[in-house]
């Protein structure tokens, strides 16, 4: 028997991770709402689907990691989507951030590095019925100019500065999240663009896989 969105046995565990999202400090309606409507054991690989309610980061090959949701939950926050958006995310992964992204903004533009993980992150948002995700395979590092400017940048994995094309890519009072230090250890960072030119502002300690590329980390 296949497992599409149309024959969703998880409802129940969904409505669990929403309540401990609520319970860790999570507030923002629209981000609760995604997180009870994005069936995430669509993104996760086959061995780990028992565990994809878990509100825990779990492997998806090539080294690569679903980020844990509370953090992901965060990050979107951070962001402050009202739905008319166009967002741009580097680091698609499974794509479930993705899907995230989509159901709180208008149209999403992702960039992923590993083919097999966007090839895969393609099929997944697919099968969850999801069509305003545009996906390219390469450095996000670069951005993505063709659809420039973005009002909201989500970097789903840690570099040691923020990129000058993503920097240059952020609309006039646009947001962007992206965990920035060492690799290992970062500083989860809000960026705004401002009349005033870019600011920066700490959101808490991260754990991300290296960003890697033009401006990010050597591969
Ligand atoms: N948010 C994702 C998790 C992403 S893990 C999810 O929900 O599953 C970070 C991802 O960033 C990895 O898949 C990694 O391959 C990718 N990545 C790292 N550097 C990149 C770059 N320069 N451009 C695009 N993707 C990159």
């Amino acid at each position: 028997m296949t497992e599409g969105a149309s024959r969703d046995t998880y409802g129940g565990y969904r409505a669990r991770l929403v309540e401990q999202l609520r319970a860790q400090g999570i507030r923002d309606l629209a981000v609760l709402r995604a997180f009870a409507a994005t069936p995430r054991h669509l993104f996760v690989p086959e061995a780990v689907r028992h565990r994809a309610y878990e509100d825990a980061a779990l492997p998806i090959g090539v080294g690569q990691t679903i980020s844990q949701p509370f953090t992901q939950a965060r990050y979107l926050e951070a962001l402050g989507l009202s739905g008319r958006e166009r967002v741009l995310e580097i680091g698609t992964g499974s794509g479930y951030q993705t899907a995230l992204l989509a159901a709180l903004a208008d149209q999403v533009f992702t960039i992923e590095r590993m083919r097999p993980l966007a090839e895969a992150a393609q099929a997944a948002l697919r099968a969850a019925g999801i069509t305003n995700v545009s996906v390219l395979v390469g450095d996000g590092t670069l951005g993505w100019s063709a659809y420039a400017p973005y009002h909201a940048i989500l970097v789903a994995a840690g570099g040691p500065e923020i990129p000058p094309p993503l920097a240059e890519q952020l609309a006039s009072g646009g947001r962007m999240v992206i965990p920035l230090g060492a690799k290992g250890a970062q500083t989860l960072t809000l960026v705004r663009r401002t009349a005033e030119g870019i600011r920066t502002s700490p959101i808490g300690e991260a754990r991300f896989v290296p960003l890697v590329g033009e401006h990010g980390f050597d591969a």
